[in-house]
């Protein structure tokens, strides 16, 4: 066990975080000595790789699919030689990172580890069913966490069917690209535990990244202030307040981020964006976040953005 208690407890981000702590006897960090990552996709891949190599875990990433596996690997060799070329890291280390991936298609590998995060796709029935296998096959002290972008954090741990599980579920919402971007969100089910919290921070911490804590509620942080931007600069595109150059621009040139709404809504996925926005309006009844009409019909007409060759921009 670590013996320092994570600074972000005694910052507390929400009110109700903070008053649960101030009472109870500090919650101490369990050591992670090795994670488990469920999805070898985008996130899974680049959360597995980045604990590889900046917390220097071994990792066991598991998928269904042995071709995604080999698709990830091929994409984590990538990665590692361009940080080499670019002489980030050493040859050795190179190697070092990449003999700490362990992948595998069986559930039941992660019988040793101390912490696993999920990073199937957003699908709220698989993350149950994953949840309710993660509280079998992993010991009874591991850290069960998801990367939920929108799914209720409190309901995927209610899946686990153990009220002990449960108070080891968490959400870490890495954000995309893993290796790239700093801030995590950790997003606290109703039934998360402080221990939990603080293994979560600590964590995340030595994984090179900036924690960010939530409470459980629809689109978490990130996604509660981004998406509602992305729809309103599709709103003004759809009416005709500007042109689509031109509220990047003025995004872009005007307050200091790095691409406009109507690009990076392209970059996430416009399906996603969709996604999220029907979250937010389903899940507050708040007309604020109804979608975008041309958002909707994007999605109908299959310009889901970068990764389709088409959506606000051609690719
Ligand atoms: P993805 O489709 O790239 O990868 C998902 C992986 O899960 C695939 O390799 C698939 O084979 C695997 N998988 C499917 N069912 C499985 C099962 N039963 N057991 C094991 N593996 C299984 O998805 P992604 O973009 O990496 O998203 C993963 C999660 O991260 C989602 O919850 C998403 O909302 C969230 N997220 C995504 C982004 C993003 O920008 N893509 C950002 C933050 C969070």
């Amino acid at each position: 066990m670590f013996t320092t208690t994570s600074r972000h407890i005694l910052r507390g981000a929400a009110p109700r975080c903070a008053r649960s702590y101030s009472s109870g006897p500090a919650a101490q960090a369990a050591e992670v000595k090795k994670l488990g990552v469920v999805g070898a996709g985008q996130m899974g891949l680049g959360i597995a790789l980045v604990a590889a190599q900046k917390a220097g875990v071994p990792v066991t990433l598991v998928d269904n699919s042995q071709a995604s596996l080999d698709k990830g690997l091929k994409f984590a060799d990538k990665l590692l030689e361009k940080d080499v070329s670019k002489q980030k890291i050493t040859k050795d280390e190179s190697l070092a990172t990449r003999a700490r991936l362990a992948p595998t298609t069986k559930m039941e590998d992660l019988g040793d580890v101390d912490f696993v995060i999920e990073a199937v796709p957003e699908i709220p029935d698989l993350k149950n069913s994953i949840f309710s296998n993660l509280a079998q096959a992993c010991p009874p002290h591991a850290i069960l966490s998801t990367n939920t972008s929108s799914i209720s954090v409190t309901r995927i741990a209610a899946a686990t069917n153990s009220a002990e599980a449960a108070s080891r579920v968490i959400s870490t919402h890495f954000m995309n690209p893993v290796p790239v971007q700093k801030g995590v969100e950790i997003i606290t089910a109703l039934q998360t535990s402080p221990a939990t919290i603080v293994t979560a921070l600590a964590f995340c911490e030595r994984m090179g990244k900036i924690p960010s804590r939530s409470a459980d509620s629809p689109g978490f942080l990130a996604n509660r202030i981004l998406m509602p931007y992305i729809n309103e600069a599709i709103i003004c595109l759809e009416t005709g307040v500007g042109g689509k150059e031109d509220i990047d621009s003025i995004m872009k040139n005007g307050t200091n981020v790095p691409m406009g709404p109507l690009q990076l809504a392209d970059f996430i996925g416009i399906d996603t964006c969709m996604a999220i926005m029907e979250v937010l309006h389903r899940e507050t009844g708040d007309s604020k976040y109804r979608p975008a009409v041309l958002l909707r019909k994007m999605v109908d007409a299959g310009w889901l953005g970068k990764k389709s060759g088409k959506g606000f921009y051609d690719y």
